[in-house]
């Protein structure tokens, strides 16, 4: 049975206790970081030893998807069933305060907890176009699709987002009174650095010949 989709933060492990003003409670906000991120946090134990793996995801519908080797001891945890915490983390700028302590970050950040489930056929071909479309726009219509060694090779999880968070951090730096009002720390700069991802120039891989042209796909991406 499909649990029924809560709003972000609703159950008593996802409500957001320390600074609760940064808590962000709608759906909408939660679908947009994740829509806006490229790379998650995945929690998994082994052996009594937790272990936190990077990678590529992406949401479909009311799900993160991500993959991975079925040679990894770690993903084959995940799909037996162990209980995990996937997180999302866009970092927005570096908050400059008068102190060290009040200094901190802008940022949105997402945290999903729940029971990964392992996609088969058509519904996992379906998951990796999404992750390759996700990360990639564009590019699954031109490329090479999977073989079927490679799905062989490939196990890919779904985890829903019917327990999550959302945290926001924004703002000027939230400096004690004193520092505010009294020298010397009253006559330093105190403010926000934005901080934003952004793509590069693309580089033609050494063996992709000179006359084929770069795809507007690509040309276009931009963030
Ligand atoms: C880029 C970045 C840098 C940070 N740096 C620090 C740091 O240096 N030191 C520090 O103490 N904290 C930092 N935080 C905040 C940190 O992620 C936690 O929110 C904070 O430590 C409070 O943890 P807690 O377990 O006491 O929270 P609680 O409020 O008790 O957590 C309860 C529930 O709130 C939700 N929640 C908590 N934190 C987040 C989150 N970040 N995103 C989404 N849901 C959340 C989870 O569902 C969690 O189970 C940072 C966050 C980000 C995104």
């Amino acid at each position: 049975m499909v649990a029924p989709v809560t709003r972000p933060g609703s159950t008593s492990r996802t409500t957001v206790r320390r600074i609760p003003e940064n808590a962000v409670n709608d759906r909408e906000a939660l679908h947009q970081i994740l829509d806006s991120g490229l790379v998650g946090h995945v929690a998994v134990v082994a052996d009594g030893q937790p272990f936190v793996l990077p990678v590529a995801y992406a949401r479909r519908g009311s799900d993160i998807v991500f993959h991975g080797s079925t040679g990894s001891r770690l993903f084959r945890a995940l799909a037996e069933g162990q209980p995990t915490c996937f997180t999302v983390t866009l970092l927005d700028g570096l908050v400059v305060a008068r102190s060290a302590f009040h200094s901190s970050m802008h940022y949105r950040s997402v945290m999903a907890l729940g029971v990964a489930r392992r996609l088969e056929g058509d519904d996992e071909l379906d998951a990796l176009h999404v992750i390759t479309e996700h990360l990639l726009p564009g590019r699954w219509s031109e490329c090479r699709p999977p073989s079927t060694k490679e799905l062989a090779g490939t196990m890919t999880l779904a985890l829903d987002l019917n327990e999550a968070s959302v945290k926001v951090g924004a703002g000027d730096p939230e400096d004690d009174e004193a520092d505010i009002s009294t020298p010397p720390y009253s006559r330093i700069w105190a403010g926000v650095v934005p901080l934003a991802e952004s793509f590069g120039t693309p580089v033609r891989s050494g063996d992709c010949p000179e006359d084929v042209p770069i795809p507007d796909y690509v040309a276009g991406w931009a963030r």
